[in-house]
């Protein structure tokens, strides 16, 4: 059996995933992973080639010439593309969009399917993503799927954006949210489903703070049951 613990966290763009998952990876004493950041990486180098996110050739070829990767300090993780931190580059309404359009091609997930599991096959980690329950850790003793509604995942989006000084309005964000959704749950490759063995968690009109504790006290009882 794995010494090493694995909880999973899949979920919709917006769900509250990241911040939930770094809570929780906190108070367990685990590493969070975050792999969403991956594919922003890779969307970002695609871009700084003059790549289009949607020729799927012109972005398997790209591949080759960039390494994504993750520092992992006591701050959390860093985001490398070719030896660079883009962890504060990535973070672009731009970036969602190309990553999102490359997350659905084979190639990219392959690419990156083993920078994943590379870093679970040392350490309990808690990982979100979109098939982190379904592919990358089929075997995670924890499998959690998050999902909120479209309407509240984008206010808290929309919300995010405007503190960090974006002029964004809320219907180009909610528009956003439904097409990555959209993106996501209906690729071909690893789309984003409830994986059967996880447990679901709605956190419309919660808090954070709200679903936080649920999430923990949650992932608490199953790894009770299951360790
Ligand atoms: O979670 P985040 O919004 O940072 O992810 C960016 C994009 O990367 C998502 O819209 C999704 O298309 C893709 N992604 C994925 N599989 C993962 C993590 C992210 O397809 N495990």
């Amino acid at each position: 059996m794995n010494q090493h613990i694995h909880i999973t966290i899949d979920g919709p763009s917006g769900a509250g995933k990241s911040t939930i998952a770094r809570e929780v990876a906190k108070a367990l004493g685990f590493l969070y992973v975050d792999t969403g950041a991956l594919y922003r990486a890779a969307a970002l180098g695609v871009l700084e080639q003059g790549v289009d996110p949607k020729n799927v050739h012109e972005v398997c070829e790209a591949l080759s010439s960039l390494e994504v990767s993750m520092k992992l300090s006591p701050e959390g993780q860093r985001t490398l593309l070719n030896g660079r931190d883009v962890s504060g580059r990535i973070r672009t309404p731009e970036i969602s969009t190309a990553a999102s359009f490359i997350a659905q091609y084979a190639c990219v997930r392959s690419f990156l399917l083993d920078v994943q599991r590379d870093i679970a096959a040392s350490n309990s980690v808690v990982m979100d993503g979109r098939d982190i329950g379904t592919t990358v850790l089929p075997n995670a003793q924890v499998k959690l799927y998050l999902t909120a509604s479209a309407k509240d995942r984008a206010f808290r989006r929309y919300h995010e954006l405007r503190t960090k000084g974006e002029s964004v309005s809320f219907d180009e964000v909610y528009r956003e949210i439904l097409q990555r959704d959209e993106r996501d749950m209906n690729r071909e490759v690893s789309p984003l489903r409830r994986p059967p063995d996880a447990i679901e968690l709605d956190t419309t009109g919660n808090t954070l703070e709200e679903s936080i504790a649920l999430v923990l006290k949650t992932v608490k009882e199953r790894l009770r049951l299951v360790l």
